[in-house]
């Protein structure tokens, strides 16, 4: 818990320089590499994909990534694999146009695009996760906001947007977030929030480590099957307060590590 707390701090420092370091789109950026990433940083991003499959957020689609811990311009991903596959090898180097340092053959996720574009816009945000989540499916579809109902997903207060691509890109597209531009608008649907949904798609996930973004992930899939559960029996639903969410996600702040350790010590019983 205490290395948790340790760690968060040093993120929130963190945020603060990369805010004053990440480029502008468009500067010269020097395709070179920032330098080996840290290997813990390494082997938690392999234990995250994986641990997003085992909790039912990830299946053979969708990706996590976590900014390079030595250059803010820079951010780490597998390689386009499915995520349960994904070890140390595969984790390549990318700049902000999403664009690989060194391919070296290998092919890239189609919707990198969403990762770039997020850290670029939000300075405070360390690791970015893209599902397909299935019972947020619904609530991307309807009109029915997904609240927080519980507790553990009171981060949803701040509101969840949905993205709709057809807006974004002006007329029908194959719902992929494929371009820099549709990178942005999603950035831009997001704001300063943790999640966003996307109609007929999914979802994007950020926060400020990859056991905060991989907690709010396997959460915000929790509370949407809790709520369409909620709905169905009819009646208003009672949602958390702005206060009691307020609370709850400061509460619930300082314990994520425990639900992070158990989780990789199943993937890690599994491999
Ligand atoms: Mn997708």
């Amino acid at each position: 818990m205490i290395e948790m707390t340790r760690r968060q701090l040093m993120a929130g420092g963190a945020s603060a320089l990369a805010a004053a370091l990440i480029r502008p789109r468009g500067a010269a950026s020097q395709r070179t590499s920032a330098g080996p990433a840290d290997p813990q940083l390494i082997e938690d991003l392999v234990a995250a994909n994986r641990i997003l499959v085992d909790q039912g957020v990830l299946d053979g689609y969708g990706h996590v990534s976590v900014r390079h811990d030595r250059d803010p311009n820079r951010f780490l991903m597998s390689r386009s694999l499915a995520p349960e596959l994904v070890t140390a090898a595969d984790i390549m180097e990318y700049d902000l146009d999403a664009e690989p340092v060194d391919a070296r053959g290998r092919s890239s996720y189609l919707e990198r695009f969403i990762h770039g574009e997020i850290y670029r816009a939000r300075p405070d945000v360390r690791a970015v996760v893209h599902d397909h989540s299935p019972s947020v499916i619904p609530f991307g579809v309807t009109g029915a906001p997904l609240r927080p109902l519980y507790h553990m997903s009171a981060f949803l207060a701040a509101g969840v947007p949905v993205f709709d691509i057809r807006a974004a890109a002006g007329g029908d597209t194959d719902m992929l977030v494929r371009t820099p531009a549709l990178g942005r608008a999603l950035a831009q649907a997001l704001g300063p929030r943790p999640v966003a949904l996307m109609r007929g798609h999914g979802a994007v996930v950020v926060g400020p480590s990859l056991p905060v973004v991989v907690f709010r992930s396997v959460y915000t899939e929790m509370n949407a099957r809790l709520q369409a559960q909620a709905m169905a029996l009819g009646g208003p639903v009672t949602y958390l307060s702005p206060g009691e969410a307020q609370q709850a996600e400061a509460g619930v702040a300082g314990t994520v590590g425990r639900p992070w350790e158990l989780w990789k010590q199943r993937v890690r019983r599994n491999p």
